[in-house]
């Protein structure tokens, strides 16, 4: 077993911010601060933004939000900083532009001349003949006469990574075993022709400089663990001392294809803002494709990185259900105190432009949430369930407004409207008592079909928080006026 087991724990989590952090990202991330916590070792945000054309600031200011959001603090990273900084590679081209150098001195790297079209006829003639596309070598070994030819046509060479014969073998943490034999892992580059790096040795540069003992990330990043290897072999680390691997696997669709923006919502930021809590997220995550040993479908951040091992995490893919996640985020609502359920609630409310936020808004807000609390399963559904409360310009949705449209619906209202007026106390228990004698008892009429006309006037729409309660908070003049407005 590598030294790495032995010392102190030191996990990254090293997204290339292209856009929203994912799912998968997320899910990454939360099993490397899991796994940090549980081994009481450090856990490292690195941004890889070396592809600047696709790295945004914004994007890495996303990023960096999103981890805050879920609650995955680093210990060395970005605004944090650390001993092993920069974390941005951008700001560490100068390191990486020394090892590539220093890899062409030894003679693990050698300068590639050949240009895009040559390069693509290789690959063409590859296919063609049916054998593993890859670079052929074509620059390995060029004499002086060659190289100064290349140079005076003007061509500036990129820095290729010399892979020797044979074949790699390194035990994954998840799957065992690995070989990968060289043949299928051709030369491949290390920095392009401007000097600027490649992932494969910004990654494996930084892995080594920043004493990473773990490497769990995707499935996806499997088959360049060889290359990174090697790089670390011309780094002169020793085999003892590379960082464990562990590849995640996939999380898929619904049709089982793996998640994309085609089978479902991948974007962490679209959960955000639909309504969906950190802790749902998290705790939804971190049984995909992890279990805790008994079949459950709750755990605290604290259980986390409490029962968190790399070897419960399972080899075979894991299914995305929304499904499943709509629940845990019902009953992570369902359990937050009232103060929080508000605190939650507001910049929902906010946001959808039902309330400014005055001391008579917040006082509604704060009676009317335990009626809801117990029926939504986002936060983002809040505002159309207490918008009837707040509308300067009451009016009927217009598919509801035809379902009262009726003759029987008419007079309910009146009735209704005639019976509320008499009420000396304004509560649900008084307003459902004498609806119901009214209603049901004297007209004999089902509480479903009579109940949804006043549904429909006093709120504006069939589907509403509990009526009475609604009643209740709207209070009598509003109540009244809207019922004789709907007539
Ligand atoms: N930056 C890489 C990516 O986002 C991941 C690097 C790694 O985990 O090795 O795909």
């Amino acid at each position: 077993m590598p030294a790495n087991t032995s010392s102190k724990v030191r996990v990254r989590f090293a997204p290339s911010p292209t856009g929203e952090l994912h799912v998968g990202n997320i899910r990454t991330a939360l099993f490397d601060w899991a796994y940090a916590r549980h081994t009481g070792g450090t856990f490292i945000f690195r941004i890889e933004d070396t592809d600047t054309e696709r790295v945004t600031p914004e994007y890495i200011q996303a990023a960096i939000n999103t981890l805050k959001w879920l609650g995955l603090d680093w210990d060395e990273g970005p605004e944090v900083g650390g001993e092993n900084g920069p974390y941005l590679q951008s700001q560490r081209l100068d390191i990486y532009a020394e090892w590539a150098a220093k890899f062409l001195e030894q003679g693990d790297a050698y300068h590639c001349y050949c240009s895009s079209e040559e390069l693509e006829a290789v690959r063409e003639a590859q296919r063609a003949a049916n054998v593993a596309p890859g670079y052929n070598g074509h620059c390995r070994e060029l004499t002086p006469q060659e190289i100064a030819a290349y140079l005076s046509e003007g061509r500036k060479p990129v820095v290729r990574m010399r892979m020797p014969d044979g074949s790699t073998t390194f035990t994954d943490l998840i799957r065992g075993e690995v070989t990968f034999e060289h043949k299928f892992v051709p030369d491949f580059v290390l920095a392009r022709n401007d000097g600027s790096p490649l992932y494969t040795l910004a990654v494996a540069v930084d892995d080594v400089l920043m004493k990473v003992t773990h490497v769990l990330r995707g499935e996806d990043l499997l088959s360049s663990t060889p290359r990174q290897l090697r790089v670390y072999d011309a780094m002169g680390v020793k085999a003892a001392d590379y960082p464990l691997f562990a590849h995640l696997p996939f999380v898929m669709g619904q049709d089982n294809a793996k998640l994309s923006k085609r089978n479902g919502e991948t974007s962490i930021a679209w959960y955000r803002d639909a309504g969906y809590l950190p802790e749902a997220i998290c705790n939804y995550l971190a049984l995909l494709g992890w279990s805790p040993g008994e079949d459950r479908e709750n755990v605290t951040m604290k259980e986390l990185t409490e029962l968190f091992t790399v070897e419960r995490v399972h080899s075979s893919p894991a299914r995305f259900d929304m499904k499943k996640l709509e629940a845990i985020n019902g009953d992570k609502i369902r359990a937050l105190s009232l103060e929080d359920f508000f605190t939650w609630a507001m910049p929902f409310m906010r946001k959808a432009g039902t309330v400014t936020g005055t001391d008579e808004e917040v006082a509604l807000i704060k009676k009317a949430l335990p009626i809801i609390q117990e029926r939504i399963v986002t936060l983002g559904e809040i505002p159309a369930l207490l918008n009837f409360l707040f509308v300067k310009d009451f009016v009927i949705a217009a598919d509801s407004v035809e379902k009262i449209a009726d003759e029987q619906s008419k007079k309910v209202l009146q009735i209704s409207a005639e019976r509320l007026s008499t009420l000396t106390e304004w509560n649900h228990e008084s307003i459902e008592a004498v609806l119901r004698s009214a209603l049901i008892e004297e007209l004999g009429l089902k509480p479903r079909i009579a109940f949804s006309a006043l549904r429909i006037a006093v709120t504006g729409s069939h589907i509403s928080p509990p009526l009475f309660e609604s009643m209740e908070l709207l209070g009598a003049a509003k109540s009244l006026a809207r019922i004789r407005g709907a007539l």
